[in-house]
């Protein structure tokens, strides 16, 4: 066997660090290809997206201006989120709400680059996601476009996937 491929078998063990790291631009197929990846080596997964989502859903929820920095920070330090990191399994809760579905809508869609490009937000939701990450013991696979380079630039795998049309 090569040096290589030891250490690849050796990253693979239960119990050692194996963060994949996948980003990419919306429609390159990156959850769809981060849950079977997670799948098949076994290891947590998280969307990142969601948890931008879910916090666009509570502020417009809470009528909170999207266009006040501090108030949509107090919003992302608050937001009582329950997400799935079971690529077999996909919920996000808000307060015990399910809101799995409604963060897809397009209202959503629409003022989530208001709330992700909150930078208080930012810095709340990437310590959750780091969290979460060392809670599942840095075996998880993470989608979101600042994955590789902000919130897990030690990845042991860090992958840019993008399409052709
Ligand atoms: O991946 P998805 O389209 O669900 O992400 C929703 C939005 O959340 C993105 O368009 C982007 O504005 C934001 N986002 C982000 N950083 C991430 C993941 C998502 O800014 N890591």
């Amino acid at each position: 066997m090569t040096q290589e491929l030891i250490e690849t078998v050796d990253v693979l063990r239960p119990g050692k660090s194996l963060v994949v790291a996948i980003d990419g631009p919306s429609g390159s197929g990156k959850s769809s290809v981060s849950k079977e990846v997670a799948r098949r080596l076994k290891l947590a997964y998280l969307d990142t997206g969601a948890m931008y989502r879910a916090l666009t859903w509570f502020c417009l929820q809470s009528g909170t201006d999207l266009d006040d920095g501090a108030a949509v920070e107090t919003a992302a330090e608050t937001l009582p989120l329950e997400i799935s990191t079971s690529p077999q399994e996909e919920y996000v809760r808000v307060g015990g709400h399910d809101v799995t579905l409604a963060i897809r809508e397009p209202a959503i869609s629409a003022a989530v680059s208001a709330v992700a490009t909150t930078l208080g937000a930012r810095t709340e939701l990437i310590r959750r996601q780091r969290e979460l990450i060392e809670k599942h013991h840095r075996r998880m696979v993470v989608e979101g476009r600042d994955i590789t380079t902000v919130v897990a630039p030690h990845a042991e795998v860090r992958m840019l996937l993008t399409a052709s049309e």
